[in-house]
């Protein structure tokens, strides 16, 4: 599996449908254990993601990449604005390839901008954030190269491991951003930043296995 930036403007829409479909979900989960603006933030970056949408097509992965932290950066707003900003620029720094990207070489680079998130972050898995969702993806698709035969089953188990890490949220005890002000309070709902984390990796994933079936 191998993809240019082309590829951009189909994740980046599929994205913003799950995200609006999930809308009234997601923000009853932030009234809960946070301050309720998550979605706002996040439809905010994805709005302006959506208007460069086709500049990222005539970029290389790097630039591309770079280009979509600092976006994401300047206009969400709130903890996850920073966070998803450092995702991506991470993501670009790391990347080696330019013109087509493997799955072994956006895996690697994923790791290494799940790494940033944390440091930026000042936390780690089993806090009840958006990293209980990143980390275990991040896990999952460091297994090198998967051969061609095996790659529906990679999409799938990354698609669990984000489902199951945003599932894991419900039962923790919020110890990072907002929430951890709210005690125990939390303990029983997701968090919002996992769920639309989650989101956003299955609606990707689903692209992919529908251009992976385009191809075979
Ligand atoms: P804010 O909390 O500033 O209002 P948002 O509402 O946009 O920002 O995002 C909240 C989400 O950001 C949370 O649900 C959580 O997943 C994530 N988050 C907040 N603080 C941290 C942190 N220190 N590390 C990792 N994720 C965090
Ligand atoms: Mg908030």
């Amino acid at each position: 599996m191998q993809f240019t930036s082309e590829i951009l403007p189909g994740l980046i829409k599929s994205i913003a449908d799950t995200i609006e479909r999930n809308e009234e979900e997601v923000t009853a989960l932030d009234q809960v254990c946070g301050d309720g603006d998550h979605i706002i933030n996040l439809q905010r970056g994805i709005d302006a993601l959506i208007q460069q949408s086709t500049e990222f097509t005539e970029l290389d992965w790097k630039p591309a990449l770079q280009k979509i932290g600092m976006t994401l950066l300047t206009t969400m707003g709130g903890a996850s604005g920073s966070l998803f900003g450092t995702l991506f620029i991470s993501m670009s720094k790391a990347i080696v390839e330019t013109d087509s990207l493997t799955q072994a070489g956006f895996s690697d680079a994923y790791m290494q901008g799940v790494e940033a998130v944390k440091k930026r972050g000042k936390s780690d898995a089993g806090e009840k954030t958006m990293l209980d969702v990143l980390i275990p993806v991040a896990e999952v698709m460091q297994q090198g190269v998967v051969s061609a035969d095996k790659l529906a089953v990679f999409l799938e188990n990354v698609s669990q491991a984000a489902v199951q890490g945003m599932e894991s949220t419900k039962d923790m005890l919020a110890t990072k951003g907002r929430a951890s002000y709210l005690g125990d309070k939390t303990i029983g709902h997701i968090d919002a930043g996992a769920r639309t984390s989650q989101l956003m990796i299955c609606a990707m994933v689903e692209v992919c296995k529908r251009r992976l079936k385009a191809k075979g």
